[in-house]
């Protein structure tokens, strides 16, 4: 009977923002998906129309990630939600009168994906900024800042970056006076693909105050030349305001542009965001919201700056409805591979030191322990292996606060790992976030890191020693495509195949295992289990719609599928061919 488990309508208030129903209060847990956001004021029922009229959608291969029903023929959707997975005969007989059908014309559906580490206000400001990713060499790069130049105004911030000394012909860190050469009459701060190092000219530097005098800040670095003066380059804490300018509004509308990257989000087949981005894109997802335009599943993760807030707003970690819910909050522990900034337990060759570590362990220990106690999760920045071993040490040490608060922490990116830390943050729980599109995007560093006896982009070692690991893509710093995460998942090599065999080849992971890291373990990572991750009756109707059975084709094939269609609450959000 196709029945038997549906019909969680009854039991969800759906954006209510109300208690559900008569009976008692909610419980007050975090993580519970059902908690209302007092803060948010979610007031309407649902953030804009999903279909009244059941829909059975059919004609398809699915593919639901439920073991109990891993393809059935057709799904039977009703008030945003699976109502029925099974034979399209026996769900048309079983349907209520005024069911529609959609033909899928024999394409294939997957789980919406999540991607459980994005910067979405970034992905959406740097559809409009200058962006030196093609750069080869720093000639092509200043090239690249002379070409946007005629779209600003004498004096307007020129932001945006995206560059990589690393791919460079000559890997040099840039300085001030090249860019002053091209660009002598804007502010320009370009920040690095990694998003830890920012190349400034010398009227930025000059208007975000920084001189001879300027100390370097607390975890951060203000290169400086052989006679005293700031080169340009402004090193993990010292881009902070950079940052923070960008998310100023000098880079324009964020509510439109967030449209936009949404609607590109949705072409790739993400119903679901775990946004790592502050304050000001929770605030214009709040808008598209209220606007009715709200498309995607948020997940809210807090800027570390916004904690004491937070806490004192009573907020806390799994708060909010299936549409927008706060996350844990965002600390960073370390910088990045690409910078060398990252903390590890052997220098880097080279003489770059240690890497930086941007939090101590005691400020980190406080911090965690600050945020598990008022029930707000953490998650960590940690790619260095040294990094990873003091963020398993302060979690270990607050164990029993993350208990009492049925707290899901995680670790951000997760790069490099002493073996004996694989087991530790397992048997923790906490949720390894990882971006497989690193893996061949790090290659030109890796070689710098073999031989050592880490466990690098260790998903294989991680799964099998029981950990839950979740897959994003960091993106802007990488292109969103789901699929093109899937691809380097299972490959470990470039688009265009190297190396050969993949890099340290037994790290790779089957496509369902994969799959399985974009769809289920991010609704575990946000305490959404029960409703998102699988098409089974009772979990959210949100599903893409492929142009290719990925479970069927090679991994090129894989990386080239394209979205036909993308649903998300039981509403067909976007559509390829309109
Ligand atoms: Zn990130």
């Amino acid at each position: 009977m196709p029945f038997g488990h549906g019909a969680r309508s009854s039991a969800a208030p759906e954006g209510s923002g109300l208690p559900p129903g008569p009976g008692p209060a909610p419980r007050a847990l975090p993580c519970d998906p059902f908690v209302a956001d007092p803060v948010a004021g979610n007031r309407r029922r649902h953030p804009y129309p999903v279909p009244v009229t059941p829909t059975l959608f059919a004609n398809a291969i699915f593919h639901t990630l439920n073991p109990a029903q891993p393809h059935p023929e057709a799904l039977l959707v009703a008030d945003g939600f699976v109502l029925a997975a099974g034979p399209a005969a026996e769900l048309r007989a079983h349907a209520p009168a005024g069911t529609s059908t959609v033909d899928l014309g024999n394409a294939v559906v997957i789980p919406g994906m999540t991607d459980a580490h994005i910067h979405t206000a970034s992905l959406a400001r740097s559809m409009h900024e200058v962006d030196l990713r093609g750069a080869g060499s720093l000639a092509e790069a200043l090239a690249g800042v002379g070409a946007v130049l005629p779209r600003y105004r004498v004096g307007e911030w020129i932001l945006g970056g995206w560059w990589d000394f690393n791919k460079w012909q000559v890997p040099v860190q840039p300085d001030r006076t090249s860019l002053d050469a091209v660009c002598p009459r804007n502010p320009v701060a370009l920040t690095s693909t990694d998003g830890h190092t920012v190349w400034a000219n010398s009227q930025a530097l000059q208007l975000l105050g920084i001189t001879r005098e300027t100390p370097h800040p607390a975890g951060g670095e203000i290169v400086r030349d052989a006679a005293g003066e700031a080169t340009g380059i402004l090193r993990e804490s010292a881009v902070y305001p950079v940052r923070k300018l960008a998310a100023s509004g000098v880079s324009g509308n964020l509510p439109e542009q967030l449209r936009e990257a949404q609607r590109y989000l949705l072409s790739l087949g993400i119903t679901g965001v775990h946004d790592i981005d502050g304050a000001d894109a929770l605030a214009a997802y709040r808008i598209l919201r209220e606007e009715e335009g709200l498309a995607l599943r948020v997940h809210k993760l807090l800027a570390q700056d916004d904690l004491e807030g937070s806490i004192a707003a009573g907020i806390r970690t799994g708060q909010g409805d299936s549409w927008i819910r706060h996350g844990a909050v965002k600390i960073f522990a370390d910088g990045a591979a690409g910078s060398h900034t990252c903390h590890m337990s052997q220098p880097f060759p080279g003489g770059t030191g240690h890497g930086v570590e941007v939090t101590t362990y005691p400020e980190l220990l406080a911090l965690a322990g600050q945020a598990a106690e008022a029930g707000i999760a953490v998650a960590v920045h940690a790619i260095g292996d040294r990094a990873n071993t003091l963020v398993l040490d302060a979690l270990a040490a607050i164990r029993d606060t993350t208990a009492l608060n049925a707290l899901r922490h995680r670790i951000e990116h997760v790069q490099f790992l002493q073996p004996a830390d694989v087991p530790r943050l397992a048997e923790l729980g906490v949720v390894a976030s990882m971006q497989p599109q690193h893996c061949p995007s790090d290659m030109p560093i890796l070689g710098m890191v073999e031989g050592r006896g880490l466990a690098s982009y260790a998903w294989r070692t991680l799964l099998d020693a029981g950990a839950t690991v979740a897959f994003g893509s960091d993106s802007p710093v990488e292109v969103p495509n789901p699929f093109h995460g899937l691809h380097a998942a299972i490959t470990r090599t470039t688009a265009t195949g190297e190396p050969d065999g993949g890099w340290e080849p037994q790290e790779r992971i089957s496509l369902a295992e994969a799959l399985h890291a974009y769809c289920v373990a991010p609704a575990f990572a946000a305490g959404e289990e029960a409703l998102k991750g699988t098409l089974a009756p009772g979990m959210l109707a949100d599903f893409a719609v492929l142009d290719t059975d990925i479970f069927t084709t090679d991994p090129a094939g894989i990386r080239d599928t394209k979205v036909r269609m993308t649903v998300t609450g039981g509403a067909v959000r976007y559509r390829r061919d309109a």
